[in-house]
């Protein structure tokens, strides 16, 4: 439900998110490097009276808590940019800030400041409502491939966490009820460097091993599930010489599944496949580091649907002659859009997501939406996106994503029976798994960045 104090406080409060993410934005930093975007939130949230709390070996994230008692309601949010993807706002032609800079191309400045947003109108509405509940908002680092999620979720983050919320910057209105298993590995070959004329009999290559276990994936393809996929880079071909026999080779491979337990099953074939080309070649393979993974998503139906009738309220988006005219230069410049409508009437809930929260979705119930930030058409991860990310446009997307998000929250809160209803529903799709059972990144595990 929709409600006019939600609309007030946002109004009354948007100028201190839309100035942060700004901020955020014109300091783009990459995966568990984001300090002065964490800086940035971080004191905004402590100014707000929120009181933060920090996790072990993680700097760049952190917990800002406001209100006592149950439930404990968790609002998730990122900071993180993309390597390469610097670019001028609001110019529609390829110019960057500064050349291979980062870039904020996923719009994670206003996904960080959505949900500090979110928090902040909640908790002013539950002081003058007297509600009772625990606001917690996430500042979770390293969503672009360093899953920052599941090593907050190792430190025990989210253990009195009752349902989380979350947002992402979009061209459409949605939320996600799907997302598939992902692995990265590394994987190293060893062999014996000689002369390729002199004394090829004594060499033992290593690139031979990692085209070998290329060509052994390519023989897999046919016989696994349709919806899994391989993908792999070549990171290291050993040299750049014909005539020296590469003693070293490394590759890096990414596998998607459809969920975790079909990804254990291809993760463990991928192995075999190297362990065969480094018997081929008399070569050793080094035991494959996991570089990150992310679980499947676990819909929540029950919140989903408390989602769906809260964007419904908000659409569609009211844009003035400015803010539409400033969409349609986009649309003109980005990819070819497949949607005819500028101005999304939809909520799509057919698109998968690939993100860490979906790692948040197997410990705590969650629900992830979309709302429209960028023109129709604008690709994910692009130039574009940086472009249009402190925009008049990109501010109101923001607002309206923060205060379908607290309506959302009210609506969980205030019908009783809901959150149980939602842990029972959690319970049930998991079939008796466990996060802890599932998840790939050991424990123990320090997060280091990727790129
Ligand atoms: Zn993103």
């Amino acid at each position: 439900m929709m409600r006019k104090e939600i609309a007030e406080l946002s109004e009354k409060y948007k100028k201190i998110f839309e100035d942060c993410s700004d901020e955020i934005w014109a300091t783009p930093e990459i995966n568990f490097t984001e300090h002065k975007s964490h800086a940035a939130a971080l004191k905004c949230m402590e100014e707000l009276g929120f009181e933060i709390s920090m996790l072990p070996d993680m700097d760049t994230a952190f917990i800002a808590t406001a209100g006592h008692g149950k439930p404990v309601i968790g609002i998730l949010g990122e900071l993180d940019a993309l390597p390469g993807l610097s670019q001028k706002a609001d110019c529609d032609h390829l110019d960057p800030v500064e050349n291979a800079a980062p870039g904020h191309g996923c719009g994670h400045n206003l996904l960080g400041c959505g949900g500090m947003e979110t928090a902040y109108i909640l908790w002013k509405y539950f002081q003058e409502n007297g509600i009772e509940g625990t606001i917690k908002y996430f500042s979770c680092p390293a969503e672009e491939g360093g899953v920052g999620k599941v090593y907050m979720i190792h430190r025990g983050a989210f253990d009195d966490v009752d349902f989380c919320v979350n947002w992402h910057p979009s061209t459409m209105f949605g939320i996600s009820h799907s997302g598939k298993s992902i692995l990265l590995r590394n994987y190293k070959f060893h062999g014996v460097a000689s002369h390729a004329a002199g004394n090829p009999e004594k060499g033992r290559s290593a690139l031979d091993a990692l085209e070998i276990m290329n060509i052994g994936i390519q023989f897999i393809r046919e016989h696994m599930d349709k919806e899994t996929f391989i993908h792999y880079a070549i990171t290291n071909t050993g040299g750049f010489a014909a005539n020296v026999v590469q003693a070293y080779a490394e590759g890096q491979y990414v596998i998607r599944c459809k969920d975790n337990t079909e990804l254990k099953k291809m993760d463990a074939r991928v192995q075999k496949i190297a362990k065969g080309a480094a018997l081929i070649t008399e070569t050793e393979v080094e035991e494959p580091e996991i570089v990150s993974a992310f679980s499947s998503f676990v819909d929540n139906t029950t919140l989903a649907d408390i989602a769906r009738e809260n964007i419904k309220e908000c659409m569609p988006i009211q844009y003035t002659e400015e803010e539409l005219a400033y969409l349609k230069k986009f649309i003109a410049c980005g990819s070819t859009p497949d949607e005819e409508e500028i101005v999304p009437t939809k909520i799509r809930e057919d698109q998968p997501t690939s993100t860490d929260v979906s790692d948040v979705s197997w410990v705590v119930p969650t629900v992830m939406i979309s709302v429209p930030t960028w023109a129709v058409g604008t690709p994910g991860h692009s130039w574009n996106v940086t472009a249009q990310g402190k925009s008049p446009v990109a501010h109101k997307g923001m607002n309206i994503a923060a205060q379908i998000m607290a309506n959302i929250v009210l609506d969980v809160i205030e019908k009783p029976g809901t959150i149980e209803k939602a842990k029972e529903e959690l319970q049930a799709n998991l079939k008796g798994r466990t996060y802890e059972s599932e998840c790939f990144i050991p424990k123990g595990k320090k997060p280091v960045p990727i790129y």
